[in-house]
C-alpha cells in the first residue's frame, strides 16, 4: 500500500562539506517546484510525491544471488508535481533534463522511446496498467538533489516518484513490493538495465530511523533499528564512473549463475563458504571468487544486523572494512577511488567503518562515524582524495529516511 509519509524531508543539518563540488542544481523545496511547474505546463500542481535515493550500508551483488541486503533511504529524493489533464496523455519533464520533455498516450502501445530518461517513468506506467492500475491522463514534473548517475539510485528514485506521481488520487493501489518489483521491471525492460530488487524496495519501503533488511530470495523485509542520534553516514561521492560497467556487471552476474550451476545449487543463497571451498575444483578461477564474496557477503550481512541490534558499532565497522576487502580482491569491482576514501578514513579517530556502495567502478563509498565528528572526519576524506586525485570528492552526511510518499 502507498502509505502517505508527511513531513517526509528530514534534513540531518550536518554540513554538506566540500566547498568546490556542485552537487548539480539544487532541488527546489516542494511549494517552489509547485511554482515552476506552473511555469512549465501553464496550470498548478495538484501535488507533490517523493521518493528517495538510497546507501547500501552491506550486503553488495548479493541482491542477484537471492541473498540479503541492509539499504537505507537517504536524505535525497526525487520530487514529482503532478496535476490531472483532462486527455490520456501523460507528459513528462524534469528540471534535471530541461530540453527533453516527453509524453505519451496511456491507450498507445508503450514502448521504449526517446528521450531515454522517459522510458523510466513509462516503463512503470506500462507496468502499472499491466497490473491492473487504472491510470489518467496526467502532467508531471520531476526535480532531484540525488546526484543522476552517482550510485546513489537516482534512477529507482525516479520510477518510484513517477508510480507515485501516476497513482495519487486515482483509486488504484498497489502493494508495496509490487510496486518495487514494477519500477524494477521498468528498468530491465523499458531501460536495459538488469538491475536487481533493492534500490526500488527501499525507494518503496524504507522507514525514517531504520535500516531495512531485505531477504532478496522472497521480498520479505525487517526494519532495524539505525536511529542512534551519536552516528551518522558520510557519502563520499567520487565523481567518477569507470568504463565497461554495465559489461562488468554483466559479467558477475554470469559468473555468479556459472558458480551456481557447477555446484548445482539452487542459487548462491543456498551455499556457504565450506560449501564453495568443497566444490572449488569444478570452478573457474574467477567464479571461486565471485562465489566466496557472494556467500561471505550474505554472511556478513546477517552478522551486521546483529551487531546493529546490539548496538555493538565497532563490529558493524569491521563488518563494511570485510566487505569493502572482499568487493575490492574477490569481486573486483572497486577501483582506486573508493579504495582511497576507505583508506583515509580508517585510521581517522570516531570512524567505525567504511566500504564502498552499490555496483562499484566509481559512485560513492560510506563511512559511519560519530555525528559530531562528521565535519572533520568529512573534511580530512575530502582534502586527501583531492591530494591524490586533483579533484576533491563530494561528502554529504544522511541519517535513515523515510521511503516514498507523499509530500502535499
Ligand atoms: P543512478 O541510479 O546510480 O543514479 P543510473 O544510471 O541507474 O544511475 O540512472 C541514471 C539515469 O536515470 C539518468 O541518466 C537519467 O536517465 C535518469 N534520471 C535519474 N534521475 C532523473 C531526473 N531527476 N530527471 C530525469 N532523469 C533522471
Ligand atoms: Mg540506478
Amino acid at each position: 500500500m502507498l502509505a502517505a509519509h508527511r513531513g517526509a524531508r528530514a534534513p540531518s543539518g550536518l554540513t554538506l562539506f566540500s566547498p568546490h563540488a556542485s552537487l548539480g542544481p539544487m532541488a527546489l523545496s516542494a511549494a517552489e517546484l509547485k511554482r515552476y511547474f506552473s511555469q512549465v505546463y501553464g496550470h498548478p500542481a495538484a501535488g507533490v510525491v517523493r521518493a528517495p535515493g538510497r546507501v547500501n550500508l552491506i550486503g553488495e551483488h548479493t541482491d542477484y544471488n537471492d541473498g540479503f541486503v541492509l539499504p537505507i533511504a537517504i536524505e535525497r529524493q526525487t520530487l514529482a508535481a503532478y496535476a490531472p489533464r483532462a486527455d490520456r496523455t501523460i507528459r513528462l519533464a524534469s528540471r534535471q533534463q530541461r530540453r527533453a520533455e516527453a509524453s505519451f498516450y496511456l491507450d498507445g502501445p508503450i514502448r521504449r522511446a526517446r528521450p531515454k530518461w522517459a522510458n523510466y517513468p513509462m516503463g512503470v506506467a506500462a507496468g502499472l496498467i499491466a497490473h491492473g492500475a487504472e491510470l489518467a491522463g496526467r502532467d508531471i514534473l520531476f526535480d532531484s538533489d540525488v546526484p543522476i548517475g552517482g550510485g546513489l539510485s537516482s534512477s529507482a528514485s525516479l520510477e518510484v516518484a513517477a508510480a507515485l506521481a501516476m497513482l495519487t488520487g486515482t483509486g488504484s493501489r498497489v502493494d508495496d513490493y509490487q510496486l518495487a518489483l514494477i519500477c524494477q521491471k521498468a528498468e530491465h525492460d523499458f531501460v536495459g538495465a538488469p538491475c536487481g530488487i533493492m534500490d526500488q524496495a527501499i525507494a518503496v519501503m524504507g522507514r525514517a530511523g531504520r535500516a531495512m533488511l531485505l531477504d532478496c530470495r522472497d521480498g520479505s523485509a525487517r526494519q532495524i533499528p539505525f536511529d542512534d542520534p551519536h552516528l551518522v553516514i558520510l557519502v563520499a561521492d567520487t565523481k567518477v564512473k569507470h568504463d565497461l560497467t554495465d559489461g562488468d556487471y554483466a559479467a558477475r552476474r554470469a559468473q555468479c549463475h556459472a558458480a551456481t550451476d557447477k555446484l548445482d545449487l539452487k542459487t548462491l543463497r543456498y551455499a556457504d563458504e565450506a560449501t564453495v571451498l568443497a566444490g572449488a575444483d569444478k570452478l573457474t578461477e574467477k567464479e571461486l571468487m565471485r562465489a566466496r564474496h557472494v556467500v561471505g557477503e550474505i554472511e556478513r550481512t546477517v552478522r551486521a544486523v546483529d551487531a546493529l541490534v546490539a548496538g555493538d558499532h565497532a563490529e558493524f565497522g569491521r563488518l563494511m572494512y570485510a566487505s569493502h576487502a572482499s568487493l575490492r580482491d574477490d569481486y573486483q569491482v572497486s577501483c582506486p577511488e573508493l579504495d582511497r576514501i576507505v583508506e583515509l578514513a580508517r585510521p581517522l579517530r570516531d570512524v567505525y567503518g567504511a566500504r564502498m556502495t552499490g555496483g562499484g567502478f566509481g559512485g560513492c563509498a560510506i563511512i559511519l562515524v560519530r555525528a559530531d565528528q562528521a565535519d572533520r572526519i568529512g573534511r580530512a576524506v575530502t582534502e586527501g582524495f583531492a591530494a591524490a586525485f586533483g579533484h576533491p570528492c563530494v561528502v554529504f552526511a544522511t541519517r535513515a529516511a523515510s521511503g516514498a510518499g507523499v509530500v502535499c
